[in-house]
């Protein structure tokens, strides 16, 4: 079969909820991806962050196949051997009492929202289903109907409707309308992005997380932090929240919860808020499965191991240097933290980020455009200096050839 048939064969027969760049890919290892006629690519999407710990790590593969063979699923109608060894070392390794085990981003947002009125109503005495949570504009926290609820975005929300109710929407990076929006008291919680991801690698203002958070609590309301796709070293620490020692009340974790291997999301919080959920509330036939158990430990420990984090921050800011040096009138801006980076592309004629993302897997380097005009490069943070200054220099060459 040709890349084509490839393509035509979803085209036919998927639905068509997604606009994939023309590239048909066949095998993964570390920071590279193969295609089906084996040209090697430098994965920067890396699976919108899901693989951080590269592609088929060994020792996450290792886990996943030993437990595979031996245990797969029994639902939460039982215990089963693994799930404390994994609620024990994720919620030490994270640090809160409590951890709600689940499969995708969106359900752990889901988790988080639910958790959030639940403890409005038992603990801070919200009348009965009058809880709101604060957002921010510009948000992306998945595609479920109470998720896209929250979103102002017309592609996300736009003929889905009719929406959950108990939302206020505040611009992003904005301390005085968070504070204004504070005012009512049958706020519970605050859901925040550290850095916004599908927005374009929206980075706020330094302080303004701490400052968020210091507001959250003198009016008794929870700040809860979606780390789905800044968490676990991406952005040169474990979480995005520790640039500013932000402790969130709320944890939400996804994508790179398994270095990409299947579906885990985890939301963490202390008694306090987590036992306020009661047996048969809430919960998933799949979340906290045996196979995602060890998954997940293996994966975490991955992190910890090749000191990614650490890896993030140091290539991030070699990365972000090299950038710099592009000599082109297409750029208008580059901005990111670790190696969550984009680069905002200036309209050429009628060429968009989407052009340039095909110039760059042409030469070898894959990337996706958010938007027309942003592209995010977040490559694997198993990624060598040797090699982050290779894959700089095929973004600089196509960029100043277009
Ligand atoms: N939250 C954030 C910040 C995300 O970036 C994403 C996905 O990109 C999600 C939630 C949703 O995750 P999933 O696609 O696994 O449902």
């Amino acid at each position: 079969m040709k890349p084509i048939d490839y393509i035509n064969r979803e085209d036919l027969y998927g639905a068509h909820n997604y606009h994939p760049l023309p590239v048909v890919l066949d095998r993964g290892e570390g920071v590279f991806v193969w295609d089906v006629e084996g040209k090697r690519y430098y994965d920067f999407l890396s699976a919108y962050s899901a693989v951080n710990q590269g592609h088929c790590h060994p020792k996450i593969i290792n886990a996943l196949v030993q437990q595979a063979q031996k245990l797969t699923l029994t639902s939460r109608a039982f215990y089963n051997s693994t799930l404390g060894e994994y609620e024990e070392y994720v919620t030490k390794y994270f640090g809160y009492d409590k951890v709600l085990p689940m499969n995708s981003g969106a359900e752990g947002d889901e988790t988080a929202l639910k958790l959030c009125r639940k403890w409005g109503y038992v603990k801070k005495g919200i009348a009965e289903n009058q809880a709101k949570i604060i957002v921010c504009n510009g948000n992306f926290h998945g595609r479920t109907i109470t998720i896209v609820s929250m979103s102002n975005d017309p592609e996300s929300f736009g003929g889905f409707g009719p929406f959950t109710p108990g939302f206020i929407k505040i611009p992003y990076n904005d301390i005085p309308s968070l504070e204004k929006a504070l005012e009512d008291p049958t706020v519970a919680g605050f859901l925040v992005e550290p850095i916004q991801g599908e927005a374009g690698v929206f980075v706020p203002d330094e302080g303004y997380l701490k400052k968020a958070f210091d507001l959250c609590k003198a009016k008794n309301v929870l700040f809860i932090a979606d780390e789905v796709q800044t968490g676990i070293a991406r952005t040169g620490k474990l979480l995005a929240c520790d640039h500013e020692k932000v402790r969130p009340d709320i944890l939400i974790l996804g994508k790179a919860l398994s270095g990409g291997v299947m579906p885990i999301s985890a939301v963490l919080a202390d008694d306090d808020i987590m036992l306020t959920i009661k047996p048969g509330e809430h919960g998933s036939t799949f979340g906290g499965n045996p196979i995602a158990a060890k998954v997940a430990i293996a994966a975490l420990g991955v992190i910890k191991d090749e000191k990614l984090a650490e890896n993030a921050e140091r290539l991030g800011k070699i990365f972000r240097a090299e950038l710099k040096t592009i000599k082109s009138d297409r750029i208008e801006l580059i901005r990111g933290k670790g190696l969550l980076n984009a680069v905002i592309i200036k309209p050429k004629g009628n060429q968009t980020a989407w052009d340039v993302c095909l110039a760059l897997k042409d030469n070898g380097l894959l990337a996706k455009p958010t938007h027309d005009h942003i592209i995010r490069f977040a490559p694997p943070l198993v990624i060598t200096e040797a090699q982050i200054k290779e894959a700089a220099g095929i973004i600089k060459k196509t960029i100043e050839n277009m």
